[in-house]
Parts: structure tokens; sequence; C-alpha cells
């Protein structure tokens, strides 16, 4: 009897289901343990100035060892942390890590700007301010060489908090970058009440902007956009040098893309970053 009510438990999920919620189990297990042991790994994906082909900054992007010599992708883990709440400490181990790294790079005099991730369930932590200062306080980064990218959705769930926590972040000299730019919900006239510095175009748009007319006029008006609010520009997920030069064409100054490097893990980020400096292509 007992065997037969498991069998038509069972006979209710489907393998799908099943995949899934031993992956689910699987990365609690891993990012759990990587939590308790600040064992995550961040890779480094610099951002040039297309202009000048000079380094000017990275974005960190956290990594979950998979206990084979490889690393799962954070769009396998990130909404998973926001559901559990593990989220807040991902969020501080990364941000530490990063500050960490972008002081080393800075003692060696290499001015080097890092991008954090900040996830919109983070802003309803009423410590996020408290904390972004404190990891500022304990490496002794100066502040300008932080900033935080933000996605839309961030910004419209609780709005008046949210730029009320912005502002202090924002007035303690950290930049604010709006990531995914594009593909949300954010009106013209939110974007004025926000302290913004940077405006990400979103990786689909420049993909598709060389063959997809849509696209192209997206990337051109977020361009524009930017220049008329004084803000910076960085186009993601540039691919090929048809894309960047076009990008540069449009205006756009920074660029992100596999093109000019992929994400790099803290080694080779550092070996990067100094002979970027050695060939006197380092922003000083
Ligand atoms: P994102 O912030 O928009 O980061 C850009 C993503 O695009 C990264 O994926 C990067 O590896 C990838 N990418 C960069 N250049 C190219 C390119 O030329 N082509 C293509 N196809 N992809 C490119 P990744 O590292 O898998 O991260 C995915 C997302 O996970 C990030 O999107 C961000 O939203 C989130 N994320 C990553 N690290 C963190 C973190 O520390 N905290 C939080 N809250 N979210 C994070
Ligand atoms: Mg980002
Ligand atoms: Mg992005
Ligand atoms: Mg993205």
């Amino acid at each position: 009897k007992a065997k037969n009510e498991s069998a038509n438990s069972y006979f209710y999920f489907s393998d799908d289901l099943q995949v899934e919620m031993n992956r689910r189990l699987e990365v609690g297990i891993k990012l759990r343990k990587a939590l308790d042991e600040n064992d995550l790994d961040v890779h480094y994906q610099p951002k040039y100035d297309v202009n000048t082909d000079t380094l000017i900054g990275v974005e960190s992007l956290v990594r979950l060892k998979d206990g084979q010599g490889g690393f799962i992708s954070p769009v396998h883990f990130i909404e998973y942390a926001e559901e559990t709440g593990l989220i807040f400490r991902l969020g501080e181990q990364v941000l530490e890590k990063s500050c960490i790294a972008a002081k080393n790079w800075l003692d060696k005099g290499l001015p080097i700007k890092v991008a954090v991730n900040i996830s919109a369930k983070q802003f309803t932590d009423t410590k996020l301010v408290d904390t972004v200062a404190e990891i500022l306080e304990r490496t002794q980064l100066p502040s300008r060489y932080l900033e935080l990218e933000v996605t839309e959705s961030a910004l419209i769930e609780n709005f008046d908090y949210t730029v009320s926590q912005l502002k202090l972040i924002s007035g303690m000299g950290v930049s604010i970058a709006l990531d995914d730019f594009g593909t949300g919900y954010s009106s013209l006239s939110y974007l004025r009440l926000f302290p913004l510095d940077v405006l990400k175009i979103d990786q689909s748009f420049v993909r598709d902007m060389l063959n997809d007319e849509q696209a192209l006029n997206i990337v051109t008006t977020i361009i524009e956009l930017a220049h008329s609010l004084k803000l910076q520009i960085v186009a993601e997920g540039i691919e090929t040098l048809e894309q960047k030069d076009r990008l540069q064409e449009l205006g756009c100054q920074i660029g992100q893309g596999y093109l000019l490097s992929k994400p790099l893990d803290i080694d080779k980020a550092n070996k990067l970053i100094q002979s970027s400096m050695v060939e006197g292509i380092l922003c000083p």
C-alpha cells in the first residue's frame, strides 16, 4: 500500500519538474556552503573607452563553483538567492571582494572603477546604505572607485524608499548605473528623479542592432537620451567589431562585451590590468 502511494505521488511529477527540483536543491546546498566559507568567486569583465581603447573599469560578476573545476552562472542562482533571502549575504560578500580588488589595483597605481550588481531585493534591506558605507570604510576604497548597477525593477518597486537610499549612496560619492536599460518599465519622468550617473544599454539591443532597425533605433534613442541627461553610456554585449564601430559612430563612450574581453577570474584580471598600465593604455 505504502509503495503504491509513493508511486502515485510520483506520478504527478513530470521529469522536468523533478530535474528542476534537484537542480534547485543542489544550487541551494552549494550556495549555502560557499556563503558559509566566504568562497564565492567573483569574475571581472573589463569596460573600455571605445574611442581610445582604454581600460576604464570592470564589472564584477559572481560565480559559484560547480565542484568539478567549473562555475555555475548567476542566472542559475540569483533568483534562488532572492527567494530565500540569501541574496543579502551574497551581496555583501561580492561587494567586499570587489572593493578589496579595486583597492589592490589602486594601491599598485591602477585606478580601476569596479561596478557591482545590486538586485532589487537588496533595496528592501534597511541596512543597505550602512553596509555600503561599512565596506568602503573597512576596505579603504575611495568611494569614487565604486559603482552600483541597479535594474529598473529595483527602482519601480518601493519607489520612494529606493530613491531615498540611492540618494544617500550617491551622496557618499558612489556612482549609480541603470543596468539592462530599455527592457524594463522606466518612464522618462522617473529617470530624472534618480541620482543616476550611467545608462547601460541592454545587450539584446546591441546583439540585434545591425540586422533589426527597431533595435538600432532604440540604441540611437538611448544614446541621445543619455547625452541630453548628461549621463555616461555603456553598451554591453559587444561581440563584433561592426557593433563596436557603429556604437562609437552613434556616440557611445564605453563598451563591454566578449569582443573586448570575457569576464576574467581575479588572477587574469590582475594580469590584464597590470599589462594595460605597462602598455600605457590605462587611464591615469
Ligand atoms: P548583467 O549585470 O547584465 O551582466 C552582463 C551579463 O552578460 C554577464 O552574464 C556577462 O558575462 C554577460 N556578457 C558579457 N559580455 C557578453 C557578450 O558579449 N555576449 C553575451 N552573450 N553575454 C555577455 P553573467 O555573468 O552570467 O550574469 C548574468 C546576470 O546575473 C547579470 O547580468 C546580473 O544581472 C546578475 N549578476 C551577476 N553577478 C551578480 C551579483 O554579484 N549580484 C547580483 N545581484 N546579480 C548578479
Ligand atoms: Mg550588470
Ligand atoms: Mg546588463
Ligand atoms: Mg542582464
